[in-house]
């Protein structure tokens, strides 16, 4: 549903309304991560500056932030659910401060209802940024939480549903989010398929065209068409994998189009900087988010997701937040075909 000035969201302070969506959204979250530490007020005021050091940056011991394994036993349908996971995941909703590092940006994130892409959307609407996000539209209860976030930080919020296998529909979302935000400053390329298959001997054609066509031809449709319309000072990410460099046996088709997304991001990063453009990538290791419980794992080996990392445990979508805004913040005007990795330890990349 596109945002309408009217809504009584949108007039509201913003304070206001994410207190009111929290109490909504963050009623489980709050029992999974309850600590003094994510509540919204952030840390001590630094002296002599009246400023509250953001939540997300208190100090902690990052091995036990967050759940370590044993997960429960859980499976779901594709393409997942939030709402479904056990624990659900955080997206910083009760954690994370923006201080305006995209103040006035306009951003597209495919992939922007759940996991990574949610924890995305939430950070980049609280640094100032307009947000549009596309998703399945049996994903909708999951973009309306996402859409209901966006506005509580006082920013348009546009809901874009459709399926990004189709090349007419990548170009009418370019076209939609652009007309709706009024221009685009920033693409996050991070709409995926992931379905593990143990053996090159059943894994499809269908299957591994399903594959390539969501993660590979979609990131160029939609690329292609937003180029366009980017001012010197845009930028792009690509949400690749640790996949691309140490791919795991039952991930055949889905490594390959990680290992491409970097090649991708290298190269187009090449094309695009004289015009001003920035292009990077960055390259999670395992994330508790619902590609994994619906048909990205194994399900008998859900239970231990994230154990054989360094840290010992999965990460949570929000400990992505970060990368992704210093990747599109002007901080890093000089970073470019780049790929940040965030994977709990893995040398990568
Ligand atoms: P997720 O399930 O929350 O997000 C993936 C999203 O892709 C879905 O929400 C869905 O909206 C979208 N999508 C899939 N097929 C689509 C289609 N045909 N049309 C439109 N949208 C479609 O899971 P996530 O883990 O947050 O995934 C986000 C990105 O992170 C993906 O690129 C994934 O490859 C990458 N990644 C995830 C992990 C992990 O462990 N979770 C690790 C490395 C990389
Ligand atoms: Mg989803």
């Amino acid at each position: 549903m596109p945002h309408d000035p009217s809504d009584t969201a949108a007039t509201e302070s913003s304070s206001t309304t994410r207190r009111r969506v929290l109490g909504k959204i963050g009623t489980g979250l709050a029992a999974t991560f309850a600590s003094p530490a994510l509540a919204l007020q952030g840390g001590a005021v630094t002296p002599g500056t009246g400023i509250r050091q953001p939540a997300q940056s208190i100090k902690r011991d990052p091995t036990t932030q967050y759940p370590r394994p044993p997960f429960p036993k859980q499976s779901q349908p594709w393409p997942g659910l939030t709402s479904h996971m056990t624990p659900r995941p955080d997206h910083g909703e009760t954690s994370y401060q923006g201080s305006g590092r995209l103040t006035g940006r306009k951003a597209l994130i495919t992939g922007g209802d759940s996991g990574i892409g949610r924890a995305v959307a939430i950070a980049y609407a609280r640094e100032g940024a307009d947000v549009a996000i596309n998703y399945l539209p049996a994903e909708e209860s999951d973009a309306q939480e996402v859409i209901a976030l966006i506005r509580a930080a006082g920013r348009k919020a546009l809901a874009i549903p459709g399926d990004i296998r189709s090349e007419a529909f990548c170009q009418q979302l370019v076209a939609r989010a652009v007309q709706g935000l009024g221009g685009l400053d920033i693409l996050v390329s991070n709409a995926a398929r992931q379905h593990q298959v143990p053996s090159i001997l059943d894994l499809t054609t269908e299957l591994f065209d399903w594959t390539l066509k969501t993660n590979l031809y979609a990131m160029f449709w939609i690329t292609k068409a937003a180029v366009p319309h980017f001012q010197p000072g845009a930028c792009i990410i690509v949400t690749a994998s640790e996949q691309a460099y140490d791919p795991s046996p039952n991930l055949l088709d889905y490594a390959q189009t990680k290992a491409a997304q970097v090649a991708f991001t290298k190269l187009l990063s090449k094309q695009l900087i004289p015009r001003g453009i920035r292009v990077n990538a960055v390259a999670p290791g395992p994330i508790w988010t619902p590609l994994q419980p619906s048909g990205g794992q194994d399900p008998a080996k859900l239970p231990q997701f994230g154990a054989d990392t360094p840290i010992g445990r999965a990460g949570q979508p929000a400990e992505l937040a970060a990368a992704y805004v210093t990747l599109a913040s002007q901080e890093s005007s000089y970073a470019t075909g780049q790929v940040y990795g965030v994977n709990g330890g893995h040398a990568q990349p």
